[in-house]
């Protein structure tokens, strides 16, 4: 039996590159930023309509995208419920494009 020509990720397993991303997120650069975002917006989330408290301040553009990591234009706070939405529909985009 011939097995599949494309390997395919198993993403039950599959990890984005943990010690990078963590250092970042623990940079008193970053903390200084998301502490400026959370008090800009009131800790509510920035969804036009969505009157849930804020948690997640998101990268508009993601970093994998090429998004500024440090530009506060680039950043909003978001509720855990848009903040997931807006990661999914990145994520399908980036899979849609061709590599
Ligand atoms: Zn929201």
């Amino acid at each position: 039996m011939l097995g599949p020509r494309v390997r395919t990720l198993d993403t039950s397993v599959a990890r984005p590159p943990a010690k990078v991303a963590d250092r970042f997120y623990s940079s008193p650069e970053w903390i200084a930023l998301r502490d400026r975002v959370r008090r800009e917006e009131r800790g509510r989330c920035s969804t036009p309509g969505c009157r849930n408290h804020g948690f997640y301040v998101d990268h508009r553009t993601e970093i994998r995208d090429g998004g500024a990591r440090l530009d506060r234009s680039n950043c909003r706070l978001l509720c855990a419920s848009c903040h997931g939405r807006h990661t999914a529909a990145a994520r399908a985009e980036r899979a849609r494009r061709p590599t």
